[in-house]
């Protein structure tokens, strides 16, 4: 592992978080004089670039307020609206690229690119990388996903060949991972359903039929030929009837899991690590559409102490104060422009901020709606924890539920399940207003272990998680609740798949498998229908919290 390339890295972190302010400072300089001329920043600083007056004039802004100047670049107006360069194409959602060592079974899907009404190309980040002539020059060797795999217009397609390359390939590979910790799951759901499938081709060293991509069945030709030992041994593991630890055991030398885990993903965390049992899960970096902001440089940490040190030279960062629960002495200002922002190297060890950035591509305090919390310093750069995406997921009233609340209720809850052999795989919520007051409803995907059924649940035991999750949500739900202002917490239980049904809705409507993030509050009224047919039970909290 100890490279030049790896020693060079781990040289940089160190000279980046020592200079952690002089490297803010030049690079807001250099972000203020490229762009100094454009019609955005001069509006606010008439072509000067001081950091003061940068502070005093340029105001904190959502995407909301950018859009219109966003929609006119990709409508064909001169790019120097809001940047000097011209701009070329958008991200539609961005993720940097990860630059470790070893062949990886990565599960990577990309999205075909769209075109902005003026002809601008506009794709999702990891389809930006996938289709990097380095990237593509590096696959064979890094990876055992062949390109047409990841390009193939259908993800199942596209999913069951790469877990088929990663089975054949499996004495190589040294890592298995995805951007996130759900897609992980996907495909080990994905191998419950047609391992036996797989072992056949493996065996007879032919691609099944309904894989109808020419370019995945191309790949195929290449790489399959018979191996029926190979194909008995993956039998043999996957025919065992507990799935325990079943990465380890068909990827024998993989040091790691590699995905974030930490965030929206901390959910998956427990049903991770039954099936990897032992493997590190590694979530190595903090990034997101505006910038990759961080690295964790203490990889081998359990996912709920994971922090990300912010790298100096990616952006210009600023930080929002935001309300820490645990600081009740914490004023908020009515509104954030009277609250003011602190620099990278100036904010506090436990405190919380949302993140804003200045960046090259034209976003100038810009707040990306990350919460994150100070959880110390490497160097003079800070490490923070994530905390939550900053909106009220629940609110029937006054009250505010954030992703936090709502995942702390669910942990408590779900603890009555685990000694019954059920664990909770999936979960979302959504405020059901049909009827007065309005109530707080969870839709819980249950699994239970070997060989168990949901169904034979007590239906006593989900009526306390019902109780549980209204006990541990926070002070004013319980007011609230028993006001009546809020009605009874209502679990609905949806059967086995339905949150994977929920998710290939999401893919059909233009998400990117590789970058899809579960909602952790189901918006959309067509999200709502899917979970809502799946129903198989539903429970309510028998009376108001203590
Ligand atoms: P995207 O723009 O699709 O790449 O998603 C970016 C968002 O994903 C970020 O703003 C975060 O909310 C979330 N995210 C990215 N990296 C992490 C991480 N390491 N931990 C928690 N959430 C993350």
């Amino acid at each position: 592992m100890a490279t030049n390339g790896y020693e060079g890295g781990l040289k940089m972190i160190e000279e980046l978080t020592t200079n952690a302010e002089q490297i803010q400072d030049q690079e807001l300089g250099e972000i203020l004089s490229r762009n100094a001329g454009t019609e955005y920043l001069r509006g606010f600083l008439h072509g000067q670039t001081e950091k003061q007056l940068f502070k005093k004039h340029v105001p904190i802004v959502t995407y909301e307020d950018l859009k219109p100047y966003i929609d006119r670049i990709a409508n064909g107006e001169t790019s120097d609206i809001l940047v000097a360069e011209p701009v070329t194409g958008f991200y539609l959602r961005h993720f940097g690229d990860i630059n470790q060592a070893g062949k990886r079974m990565e599960l990577m899907f990309a999205r075909p690119e769209i075109e902005t009404p003026s002809g601008l190309k506009a794709a999702s980040v990891s389809t930006s990388i996938y289709n990097e002539s380095k990237f593509r020059t590096n696959l064979p060797k890094l990876y055992t996903s062949p390109i047409e795999t990841i390009f193939c217009p259908d993800p199942n397609q596209g999913l069951y060949c790469q877990l088929l390359f990663g089975l054949i390939q499996r004495d190589e590979v040294v890592m298995v991972g995805s951007l996130f910790a759900s897609t992980v799951l996907r495909g080990i759901k994905f191998l419950e359903n047609h391992w036996q499938e797989l072992c056949y081709d493996i065996k007879t060293g032919r691609l099944s039929d309904w894989i109808t991509d020419s370019g995945c069945r191309n790949a195929a030709s290449l790489i399959m030929k018979p191996n029926p030992e190979q194909a008995d041994l993956i039998e043999s593991i996957c025919n065992y009837k507990s799935w325990e630890g079943i990465i380890r055991k068909l990827w024998t030398k993989a040091r790691y899991i590699g995905c974030i885990c930490t965030g929206a993903m901390r959910q998956y965390t427990t049903e991770l690590e039954f099936y990897c049992r032992g493997l590190p899960l590694v979530s190595a970096f903090y990034a997101c559409s505006e910038a990759f902001c961080g690295l964790n440089l203490e990889p081998l940490c359990k996912p709920c102490d994971v922090s990300y040190t912010l790298l100096p030279n990616v952006a210009y960062f600023e930080f929002l104060p935001v309300k820490n629960e645990r600081d009740e002495s914490f004023e908020m200002k009515s509104n954030d422009e009277d609250t003011e922002l602190v620099d990278l190297v100036n904010v506090k060890a436990g405190q919380c901020y949302e993140l804003v950035v200045t960046t090259c591509a034209g976003l100038y305090r810009y707040k990306v709606g990350d919460v994150l919390m100070v959880s110390g310093f490497y160097n003079n750069a800070p490490q923070f924890q994530f905390v939550e995406r900053k909106n009220v997921l629940l609110s029937v009233d006054q009250e505010k539920t954030s992703e936090t609340d709502l995942f702390k209720a669910v942990t408590e809850a779900k603890a009555l399940l685990d000694p019954l052999g059920f664990i909770l795989t999936e979960y979302t919520s959504y405020v059901d207003t049909s009827s007065a007051p309005g109530h707080y409803v969870l839709f819980w995907e249950i699994k239970g272990k070997e060989g168990k059924h949901c169904k034979e649940l007590d239906p006593k035991i989900m009526v306390e998680c019902c109780s549980r999750m209204e006990e541990s949500l926070h002070y004013t739900y319980k007011i609230y609740r028993k006001r009546n202002i809020i009605a009874a917490l209502e679990i609905r239980v949806v059967k086995q798949g339905s949150f994977e049904a929920l998710m290939d809705y999401f893919v059909s409507k233009g998400t990117s498998l590789s970058q899809y993030k579960k909602p952790s509050c189901i918006k959309s009224e067509e999200a709502l229908k899917i979970l809502d047919s799946r129903v198989i039970g539903t429970y309510f909290s028998p009376k108001p919290p203590l």
